[in-house]
């Protein structure tokens, strides 16, 4: 008993616990203290401290102070066995990759309830509706989501540990086109394009996982390897089916491994064109990498300022895609 009950202490976090209770902190002198008003008496100047380093209160006014536990028993009016009941009640923890899951196919839903979303994706060059079914494209339209959560049951505090809210319980995903990723069959991250003027690119505060889609693509004797999803969508679009993608030129020590595990395999790099030069850099930069651990790396050069995509976009054919794979030089 005593046992879980410091793991259930560490667990939950006071502050989020009282942050989800709409209690307004204010950050005082070192970094991990806070103060407001105490939720334990009334009173107009804030006196409630809470240290969240040692997950403990105290308040100056009503002279009162613990652990959240304390913090429960008072607050909730509960004996110490109903306030250890309540908490794990209250923080049952679902598995992650389930509320992802959960999440995924809210998005998907939600996609056919916004034009912008059909409409960027149409922009996109993404046309065909079994492949947008089968990589399980969603759109995130913001200020939704949390509120479907709680629904079925998911707490504050877990959702923003997902990094799903932020912690004004905001939606993390906003106005964006969300590709799930998952990672032998079990869903690993988000990735949200931006379709308006916030930042691009975003992934929830987790590992990117493997390379995208890798289940499908290792048994192929040569693989292609792209930046981007739409990249990777717009080139499963046109049939070539081995394509990846690292979700970024920058591979993780693990999506390396994936490529290399099996020597003499063909890796054509497609990724962006870009005018600073920054994607061909990266291009040799990892060419010589995989080079180096047995493989057959090719560069791909797309026409200067295209990446795969909008070369599609653009009007490219399979076959001049196809061409384009002929061309690809080796360092
Ligand atoms: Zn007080």
């Amino acid at each position: 008993m005593s046992e879980d009950l410091e793991q259930l202490k560490q667990r939950i976090s006071l502050l989020e616990y009282l942050q989800r209770r709409n209690w307004t902190p204010r950050r005082v002198g070192l970094r991990q203290e806070f103060v407001g008003l105490c939720p334990l008496h009334a009173e107009t100047r804030p006196s409630f401290y809470v240290n969240a380093r040692k997950n403990l209160f105290f308040c100056h006014g009503c002279q009162r102070g613990g652990d959240l536990i304390r913090f429960v028993e008072l607050s909730e009016h509960l004996s110490f066995r109903e306030t250890i009941a309540y908490l794990k009640q209250d923080f049952a923890l679902p598995v992650d990759h389930t509320l992802l899951e959960e999440v995924a196919a809210f998005y998907q839903m939600q996609l056919q309830r916004h034009p912008e979303a059909v409409e960027y994706l149409r922009q996109r060059g993404l046309h065909d509706p079994d492949l947008i079914t089968e990589l399980g494209i969603g759109y995130a339209p913001g200020g939704n989501l949390r509120r479907h959560l709680a629904d079925l049951g998911y707490s504050f505090d877990l959702l923003l540990r997902a990094g799903l809210i932020n912690d004004q319980g905001h939606d993390a995903f906003c106005r964006r086109v969300i590709f799930p990723c998952r990672q032998q069959g079990r869903m690993i991250n988000l990735y949200g394009r931006s379709i308006g003027a916030a930042f691009p690119h975003r992934l929830l505060p987790r590992s990117k996982g493997g390379l995208f889609a890798w289940e499908s693509v290792r048994a192929c004797s040569s693989a292609i390897l792209v930046e981007g999803l739409f990249d990777l969508a717009s080139l499963w679009q046109a049939g070539f089916r081995n394509t990846t993608c690292g979700i970024g030129t920058h591979l993780t020590p693990a999506q390396c491994s994936q490529l290399c595990d099996q020597s003499g395999r063909y890796v054509y790099i497609a990724f962006d064109q870009d005018p600073n030069h920054a994607g061909q850099r990266a291009s040799r930069l990892l060419a010589q990498r995989l080079e180096s651990a047995d493989l057959r790396v090719r560069i791909v050069a797309l026409p200067p300022g295209h990446d795969p995509n909008s070369y599609m976009v653009a009007g490219a054919t399979a076959a001049d895609f196809r061409a384009c794979l002929q061309q690809a030089y080796s360092l």
